[in-house]
């Protein structure tokens, strides 16, 4: 698929890591910007899963405060959490000027398990190794590169690394009070180096599945909660719901359940929960799940009290290629009205995975990338292509 995609890339002047030819993809990659990786694993060594983002924030604001960036600490709170943990979102800009132009944008946070880092050659691997640990190093470089070239200076540029990117958005609802007002902001996710035309929406609803419990040596007697439930699911996972042709499709994914409560006797309750990618209206997509499941008998579905809508994004004409991302971020819960783009390294098919993976050379492109993204928006060479469309989020 890249060969095509490579002929079909008219700019020369930069290459996107898949199209370079395996022998140009250096081995002993790390060599070519040491400080990059060791930057990076040193953040991948710490565990930051959402919630318990304490570490990470102090290592990375030491190091910022050690680059000589102004950091500012802001206090998340969220009441579903243990209030003795200390999660704070990162705000760090050049002198005391605390307005920006362009703010670049990503998460401190990872989902679970954490697993710790390891690499080899060509990719680095452990968990936030794309999503998004290797985002915040190339965002970083990118901009440690400008200020050595003297191309940005005090008021261009401000850093929000947030915190519970993955499970709360918590963090960049915090955000939203900085009153800070760029003329752009550019989110680091992994997006396979393209420049992402929009996302998906999300939500997660709960089924509840309502059994007959029996001894386990006569479960006919019974009705199965969790066989049930599963079955539910099969049933309803087969439907098509609502999507536009630009978002592509609408997913669920049954991703967790809880029921039974010991080994000798058919469950009478189960709970699951599904996660909903909308590529259509949230409410559109979230009733056409309800009259899914009043279909079937004994499973109910409870709604989830935070839904977002899919959004687009605004992207660079003529730069590197496009391409519309299936997944979400916590932007949907940004309210600045700021022209806004999404780029980053690494694939979402690895991400919140046991083998989440970067490409090194694909980082050291991404310092490059970045670089380039960020001259060009401060300096009006890069014209914005505006199909932003601002979230729309339904409580
Ligand atoms: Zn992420």
């Amino acid at each position: 698929m890249w060969v095509e995609l490579c002929k079909a890339i008219v700019i020369t002047w930069l290459l996107p890591v898949h199209c370079l030819p395996v022998e140009q993809r250096a081995t002993n990659v790390s060599l070519q910007n040491p400080d990059l990786f060791a930057f990076h694993r040193a953040m991948l060594a710490i565990d930051s899963t959402s919630g318990r983002e304490t570490n990470m924030t102090d290592f990375v604001a030491n190091h910022l405060r050690s680059l000589n960036w102004t950091v500012e600490l802001q206090a998340v709170h969220n009441p579903t959490l243990d209030p003795n943990i200390r999660r704070e979102n990162i705000y760090a800009y050049l002198g005391s000027n605390r307005t920006t132009r362009l703010l670049i944008n990503s998460h401190t946070d990872t989902v679970p398990p954490y697993y710790p880092p390891s690499d080899d050659d060509e990719n680095v691997y452990g968990r936030g190794a794309n999503d998004a640990k290797g985002q915040i190093a190339v965002q970083l470089f990118a901009l440690e590169k400008l200020r050595k070239e003297n191309k940005i200076k005090e008021g261009d540029v401000g850093i929000l690394w947030d915190v519970g990117e993955e499970e709360y958005a918590d963090g960049i609802r915090a955000a939203n009070s900085l009153n800070i007002t760029p003329i752009w902001s550019i989110t680091g996710e992994p997006t396979e180096s393209f420049q992402a035309t929009g996302h998906k929406g999300g939500f997660t609803v709960y089924l509840n599945s309502t059994g007959k419990s029996a001894h386990s040596s006569v479960p006919h007697l019974g009705r199965n909660a969790i066989v049930q439930l599963v079955a539910a699911y099969n049933e309803v996972v087969q439907k098509k719901f609502s999507a536009n042709r630009f978002w592509v499709n609408t997913t669920i994914s049954l991703d967790k359940i809880q029921g039974g409560l010991v080994p000798n006797q058919v469950p009478d309750n189960a709970i699951g929960t599904i996660n909903v990618r909308n590529a259509a209206n949230a409410s559109v997509v979230l009733e056409e799940l309800i009259s899914a499941f009043d279909k079937i008998p004994y499973v109910s579905i409870i709604r989830n009290a935070s839904m977002s809508n899919p959004i687009k994004f605004d992207v660079i004409k003529d730069w590197i290629p496009e391409k519309v991302m299936p997944y979400g971020t916590d932007l949907a819960s940004w309210t600045g009205k700021n022209y806004r783009f999404l780029i980053g390294v690494g694939s979402i098919t690895t991400a919140h995975t046991d083998h989440e993976v970067v490409s090194k050379a694909e980082m050291i492109q991404g310092v490059d990338y970045y670089a380039d993204f960020i001259t060009g928006l401060l300096n009006g060479t890069f014209q914005v292509d505006h199909a932003g469309t601002f979230p729309n989020i339904t409580p």
